[in-house]
């Protein structure tokens, strides 16, 4: 039985503006992810806060909000088996000083707010994100 699933990715400003997007687009494709839908945006910082929402009472919120908003992004469907799980561990840890080598993060993430890709942390959660930028 195939469990095929899919988790929402974002190639986050940091990277897109170093032109790295590609880059880690080849990788999630070489690590046999589908890109089932794809879309290169910048949102408003409204949008950030509403994507953002979870993290409200957190000391970093504002910021992150400002990060998210301040360039254009790149927001993907991924597909794979396990592709939540497949994907987090794909990306490493979200500070890319305690990232595993060979994860997208420890590869290009600058710093805990500038760590290059975001993806869903539940099945739950992807749907939600999934719907976020992908509902008609
Ligand atoms: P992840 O992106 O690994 O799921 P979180 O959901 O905990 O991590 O946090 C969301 C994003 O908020 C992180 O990717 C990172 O950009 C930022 N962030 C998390 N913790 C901090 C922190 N202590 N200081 C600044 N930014 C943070
Ligand atoms: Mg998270």
């Amino acid at each position: 039985m195939s469990n095929s699933e899919h988790t929402l990715s974002i190639i986050k400003p940091d990277a897109v503006e170093r032109s790295l997007d590609k880059e880690i687009k080849n990788i999630f494709l070489a690590n046999g992810f589908k890109i089932v839908k794809e879309k290169k945006i910048q949102l408003e910082k409204s949008d950030a806060e509403k994507f953002y929402k979870v993290h409200e009472t957190k000391p970093f919120y504002n910021d992150l909000c400002a990060y998210l908003s301040s360039g254009p992004i790149v927001v993907m469907v991924l597909e794979k088996e396990n592709a939540v799980l497949a994907n987090r561990d794909l990306m490493g840890a979200t500070d890319p000083n305690q990232a595993e080598e060979g994860t997208i993060r420890k590869k290009y993430g600058i710093s805990i707010d500038k760590n290059s890709v975001h993806g869903s942390d539940s099945t739950e959660n992807a749907k939600i994100e999934i719907d976020f930028f992908f509902k008609d």
